[in-house]
């Protein structure tokens, strides 16, 4: 690891409800204790304003965070939540581009980038994942695909705007399948994806200063050794978010 502070993020999909997210916030502010990583959770719509309210309460540092939103202003867009609305209720931090948004809600690059455009500019932190299928994998495209939807995604975003914009390396064969990417393959994908920033942001250290967390059946066993690599700042967790014990296993790991 390196001096970039690591970043941990706790998917929760759409997963749990009223308890159980209750349950799982309060047992995260009693566990989660360091301020050495900064831990981010993303619950689904209904229970963003009462997890944030659980980590206000508690004097917790874990930030609340959102899988998504729509880039409008307030207006007629039914079914649709704005950014005014997450700031609103406690939320720093979107989610963009998710491979579950990209391939099962079918997402384009276009509304990605505009997504990502919308929130830097209303002051958001900005996760922005990316990452290969399988069978681009297999056809040697890794690299080529992380650099294709960096250059999508991040389409005039400003050198300056990057230090509020983390990487989630996310290859979709490895997303809740249990498979994870091999420390080295990831450490090389990881460092790839540093080349390709500094080809879109040459002369600046923007490749050097933005965290490029992994995820992917990402789980305390398996968190030291990736998060050991060198380009690895931390992990966006899927499954091992919903348990206080796994999730803050792999918080201590990135430590
Ligand atoms: P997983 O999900 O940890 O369950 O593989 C990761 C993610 O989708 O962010």
């Amino acid at each position: 690891m390196s001096d970039r502070k690591p970043t941990i993020g706790g998917n929760w999909k759409m997963n749990l409800h009223t308890g159980d997210a209750k349950a799982l916030a309060v047992g995260l502010a009693e566990a989660v204790k360091t301020d050495a990583v900064d831990v981010t959770v993303f619950p689904a719509f209904p229970y963003l304003a009462m997890v944030a309210g659980v980590f206000c309460d508690a004097g917790s540092q874990i930030k609340v965070g959102a899988q998504d939103f729509y880039h409008q202003a307030n207006g007629a867009y039914t079914g649709e939540v704005s950014l005014s609305m997450l700031k609103d209720v406690g939320v720093a931090t979107v989610l963009v581009g998710h491979s579950e948004r990209r391939h099962v809600i079918g997402e384009t690059d276009v509304l990605i980038n505009e997504k990502v455009l919308a929130a830097l500019e209303a002051g958001f932190e900005v996760v922005l994942a990316i990452g290969e299928k399988l069978e681009q994998r297999e056809a040697g495209q890794t690299d080529f695909i992380n650099y294709a939807q960096m250059c999508y995604g991040l389409a005039g975003v400003s050198a300056e705007q990057m230090s509020k914009v983390t990487i989630a390396y996310e290859p979709v064969w490895a997303i809740g399948t249990g498979k994870t990417a091999s420390p080295e393959d990831a450490q090389a994908a990881h460092a790839a994806i540093r080349g390709c920033l500094s080809g879109i942001y040459p002369g600046t250290d923007v490749y050097a200063t933005t965290r490029i967390q992994y995820g992917g059946s990402m789980k305390p066993a398996n968190a030291g050794e990736l998060l050991a690599q060198p380009d690895i700042d931390g992990g966006l967790i899927g499954g091992a978010s919903l348990k206080v014990e796994d999730f803050n296993g792999i918080i201590t790991a990135a430590q």
